[in-house]
């Protein structure tokens, strides 16, 4: 492709609104641009990178057995609601009526429409397992939409899901999943990390996720370093405290902590440390009022508070609700004679002895508290996030911690999906039965988003060559009659030889083109001067680190072919 020639418009100065490299960098490299909030047009050079993506991830899914096939993207609410989710969904789902005032919503995700799919279609065991996949244009109102193709509004996503006659066949979809999506993620040229993940309400089957580690990433992932655990870490256990404190039980005392509400000014105050504290924290429910209580220097997992209680709805409460239910402002809550409230506690607290708790009093904490003799806790369980050095729930060492962003998701349904709507078939037997589902998706934006935030620099974006847009920039550095016939030349055989060359033809000065270049970030550069060609050179730069190969013009196809097609599965 010839820059001239196509819609790449570059920005030199970094667009304001971009919070995140890759969302910075797509807008600056000309990849994208926002149409509305979460909602953008991809660019000829953006559309590339996603075409390349999609391309791996086809490839994959087919060798996995699984077809494609495509589904509306809007969708009727009679599905919906068969599986009640047109009620359980909220916000994100957008909805809108037709012209004859009926339902419809754009899919933020396809398993009413492909068990509806399913259900008319399959009736007997022969016809199973059942894979089906699309990648398709995705639609979920998100309350915060940003970072670019990294939370959208509108998105790509590819979407699979599988259909067993049996658990047994069921796990073993899900494995091919896995594996293809090891292969997908190896193959797009990125460091990732599959995780096991949280399951929600539905509990007992398996999920991962699949994280991209960089810095920026949204999500918080633990691992060990020589074991084989790794965990998001909304669901990652932590394993009650081997031991508990020997120390005697002193009195209990109320002692003032003027405007002290945080841990930071009560354990200032009376000289103690957050270990030492137990922090009180008040939710409402759709059922009770709850009191969780965690360490001074721990935070809440309020996903596993969700399924202690049950719940799917969990709300720190606000003032008026803490002094209504304490007496106190918030800051100042402890279990000590708590009232009409559930008391669950982070089952690390449960060792400790003489800790500091909220008085209930407007100022005022207690010191010396111990358990059962100052207050009594319903139910000890695990309710706090993991933290470094926490001992791993498989025995393999201790807990690491790092940032991921969530490229791919696997899940194993069960029958949650087939039973609400009926998709049943007749098994061996003549025995009617439910088939036991998958689901498997991967973000085609957001891979790309997060293959940039793992590879760029301070100039720009570095390709991974799988889904660079163009394997090699070419850059005649002047118009000369010598320059411009050898960059045709080397443009027509690169391009002849399968090779993806963006050729900066433009009349612009050297530095230009070099700046766009490494913005871009195509892997390699080959550059063409006048000086070099004087002694008989062009120049091969790697985007990587700069180096440089020199060699005679008619050595660079070889060069090309010997880097980008010889035994590698990178085109
Ligand atoms: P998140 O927790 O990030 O919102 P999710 O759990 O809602 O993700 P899934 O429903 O599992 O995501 O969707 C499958 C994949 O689709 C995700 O792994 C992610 O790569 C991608 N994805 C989800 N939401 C978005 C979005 N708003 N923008 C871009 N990609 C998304
Ligand atoms: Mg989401």
């Amino acid at each position: 492709m010839r820059t001239s020639q196509t819609l790449l418009p570059t920005l030199r100065e970094d667009p304001g609104e971009a919070e995140t490299v890759s969302h910075r960098l797509m807008l600056r490299a000309g990849m994208i641009r926002k149409v509305a909030a979460g909602i953008y047009t991809y660019l000829p050079l953006g559309l590339r990178v996603i075409r390349k993506i999609e391309r791996i991830i086809r490839e994959e899914m087919d060798r996995a057995g699984a077809q494609e096939l495509l589904m509306p993207i809007a969708s009727p609410a009679e599905l919906w609601r068969e599986t009640g989710r047109w009620d359980f969904y909220g916000k994100e789902l957008l909805r809108f009526k037709d012209r004859h005032e009926r339902d419809f919503c754009l899919g933020p995700t396809h398993e009413e429409v492909i068990t509806d799919l399913i259900r008319r279609e399959v009736r007997s065991y022969r016809q199973l397992p059942l894979n089906c996949y699309q990648i398709q244009t995705k639609f979920r109102d998100e309350i915060r939409p940003r970072f670019g193709l990294m939370r959208g509004r509108e998105f790509i996503m590819k979407d699979a899901y599988s259909f067993d006659k049996d658990e047994e066949g069921a796990r073993l979809s899900y494995q091919k999943m896995y594996d293809a999506y090891v292969r997908i993620f190896t193959r797009c040229g990125l460091s990732f990390r599959p995780v096991e993940a949280d399951t929600g309400l539905i509990g007992g089957t398996s999920s991962h996720e699949f994280m991209v580690l960089a810095e920026t990433g949204e999500e918080t992932i633990v691992y060990t370093e020589q074991g084989t655990y790794a965990a998001n870490v909304e669901r990652a256990e932590v394993l009650p405290p081997k031991e508990t404190s020997t120390e005697v039980p002193r009195a209990l005392r109320k002692v003032p902590t003027p405007g002290a509400r945080t841990v930071e000014e009560v354990t200032a105050i009376l000289k103690t440390t957050p270990q030492r504290l137990v922090k009180t924290l008040l939710y409402t429910t759709s059922k009770e009022p709850i009191a969780v209580l965690v360490r001074g220097d721990r935070t809440v997992n309020e996903i596993k508070v969700k399924k202690l209680l049950g719940v799917t709805d969990l709300q720190l409460a606000g003032q008026e609700t803490v002094m209504t239910l304490t007496g106190a402002p918030i800051g100042f809550t402890g279990p000590i004679g708590l009232k009409r409230v559930r008391l669950v506690a982070d089952h690390e607290v449960k060792a400790l002895r003489n800790f500091v708790v909220g008085g209930n009093e407007a100022d005022t904490h207690y010191v010396d508290a111990n358990w059962d003799r100052d207050c009594t806790i319903e139910e000890y369980a695990d309710l706090r996030n993991a933290c470094a050095g926490d001992p791993s729930p498989r025995g393999d060492g201790a807990l690491r911690v790092a940032r991921g962003i969530e490229v791919g998701h696997v899940f194993m349904l069960g029958t949650k999906y087939s039973k609400a709507m009926s998709a049943t078939f007749l098994d061996a037997n003549g025995k009617e039965r439910a088939a036991v589902m998958g689901c498997y998706g991967i973000g085609v934006g957001r891979t790309a988003a997060a293959a940039i935030e793992q590879n760029h620099d301070a100039k720009g974006i570095i390709w991974p060559v799988p889904v660079a847009p163009f394997h090699i920039h070419l850059l005649p550095l002047s118009q000369s009659a010598q320059v411009s016939e050898i960059a045709l030349s080397l443009y027509n055989s690169l391009i002849q030889s399968g090779i993806e060359v963006l050729w900066d033809d433009r009349d612009d000065r050297a530095g230009v083109k070099f700046n766009d270049a490494d913005l871009i970030g195509a892997p390699y550069q080959l550059i063409i001067g006048d000086k070099g060609l004087a002694q008989g050179t062009v120049e091969f730069k790697l985007r990587k680190d700069g180096t440089v190969t020199r060699l005679a013009p008619d050595q660079a196809l070889k060069h090309a072919q010997t880097l980008l097609l010889d035994g590698s599965s990178a085109l």
